[in-house]
């Protein structure tokens, strides 16, 4: 069985904070507000994961007022999410993701946030595709007053085969 699963985010860019994307900081004077550390990208990835095993969303399972993710590593925050949707039985088969923002630029970053994202659920880099774009000037983002993104991805039920269900039984 497959299912697919939409995530989405955005926020705000204020001087003194780093800007993060998918654990990766990329150089620039100003970076992502946020409860957490504010890494844009790793939170629509989460809600992508978490959209797609049907398990809510990153607000239910990470609340922004919660103390515990003062400046949380968004990254962290995603292997405990894909840990999760793991744990209901499902693998990752692709990540697609969109970054709109002004600058800096995304190209230079893009393989490294492709590898970081890869390393934490567990496929190849060849599996997760990251895109830069602008929004043209237009409205906050164009502005150059926040970063959006985007996140689709498609996961498999994983077969159990008859050894580990054996073993599963076992277990219990
Ligand atoms: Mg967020």
């Amino acid at each position: 069985m497959m299912r697919v699963g939409l995530g989405w985010d955005v926020h705000r860019l204020v001087a003194g904070r780093p800007f993060l994307l998918g654990g990766v900081a990329l150089e620039s004077e100003r970076g992502e507000r946020g409860h957490s550390d504010g890494d844009v990208l790793s939170h629509a990835v989460i809600d992508a994961l978490l959209g797609a095993a049907g398990l809510g969303d990153i607000g239910e399972h990470f609340p922004p007022g919660d103390p515990a993710f003062k400046d949380a590593d968004s990254l962290a925050l995603l292997g405990a999410a894909f840990a999760l949707v793991n744990r209901a039985g499902w693998r990752l088969v692709n990540l697609d993701c969109v970054v709109v923002c002004e600058e800096p630029k995304l190209l230079p970053y893009r393989e490294k946030i492709r590898a970081s994202l890869a390393k934490t659920l567990n496929v190849p880099p060849a599996e997760v595709s990251v895109k830069g774009k602008t929004a043209e000037g237009l409205g906050d983002v164009g502005a150059g007053a926040a970063v959006e993104a985007l996140a689709i991805c498609l996961l498999e039920k994983i077969e159990k085969t008859e050894k580990t269900e054996k073993k599963e039984k076992k277990e219990q």
